[in-house]
């Protein structure tokens, strides 16, 4: 795949987010916001445009520098990467990817991910001994970390967390545990956590988590959770689902820096309340 085509492919806001962690909102247009730059954490804003008129992929801009570009010059500002190493992950993370380019079009197809990461699951978690104590630190029963072969990358220092759908791990994200800017890295496009649980009729109260450890955490505790592994996709997430999200009582938990008018319509649903994961103590 050639470079200009993988950038087209890559979702770069969910690049931007997953890796970061910041929190985006949509400001129409494509357009995306975060408050704070992740590059200089400048308050100036920070906007990724899904959509631009002026290039035919994603493109990022700080207020404050006046820098921005495409996903490549994302990765060479913010981990501090050589040409050809961001290059190769672009194209790397481009061939793992099947969502198409624009994100209306993603939201409205039923497309599925047809790449199965199960042999790469059973490798990560065949090195999960050495990693018990971060488990165990992070409230993470053997119980848990068995019921969904969560494991352990060398190569990228990650722990890694497996997405399933049916009997196929359709995602893996890692969460790196060196000290660097990047916190996580994904395999794949990223899907749900636990998103089988809204099929199951015996199932009525749910919980929607952003991030896999919340909604182990609350598995923890004896809850159901959904965790939808990215901030701008709790939208998507109730739009793409909200016929089986009808039938259940669902609580949001999310981090105190989500904003209520991103979700209000969300909120309007009568079987719908929200939670600070502040409150919950998770
Ligand atoms: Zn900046």
């Amino acid at each position: 795949m050639d470079i200009d085509r993988a950038k087209q492919e890559v979702d770069l806001l969910n690049y931007i987010e997953s890796t970061t962690g910041k929190t985006f909102k949509s400001v129409g247009n494509g357009t995306y916001r975060a408050s704070n730059c992740p590059i200089c954490d400048s308050t100036n804003g920070f906007n990724v445009n899904l959509n631009p008129s002026n290039s035919n992929y994603p493109l990022w801009k700080c207020f404050k520098s006046g820098k921005g570009g495409s996903i490549i010059d994302f990765i060479l500002e913010y981990e501090g990467l050589d040409i050809k190493t961001a290059t190769k992950r672009v194209i790397e993370l481009a061939g793992g990817s099947i969502e198409p380019m624009k994100r209306e079009q993603t939201s409205n197809s039923k497309k599925s991910n047809n790449k199965d990461y199960s042999s790469l699951t059973e490798k990560y978690y065949s090195n999960v001994d050495d990693m018990i104590d971060y488990f165990k630190v992070r409230g993470i029963s053997k119980k848990l970390i068995d019921k969904y072969k969560l494991g352990y990358d060398s190569k990228y220092n990650g722990i890694t967390l497996p997405v399933y759908k049916g009997d196929k791990v359709v995602f893996i994200t890692k969460r790196l545990l060196d000290n660097n800017k990047m916190k996580y890295y994904n395999e794949g496009s990223p899907a749900p956590f636990n998103i089988d649980i809204l099929a199951d009729k015996e199932v009525k109260d749910i919980f929607i988590t952003e991030g896999i450890f919340d909604a182990l955490s609350l598995e923890e505790l004896g809850y159901k959770a959904i965790a939808t592994n990215s901030t701008s996709n709790i939208d998507k997430f109730f739009k793409e689902y909200k016929d089986q999200l009808k039938e259940k009582n669902v609580f949001i938990a999310v981090d105190n820096d989500v904003s209520n008018d991103k979700i209000k319509d969300i909120l309007k649903l009568s079987n719908v309340n929200m939670f600070f994961n502040s409150s919950l103590n998770i």
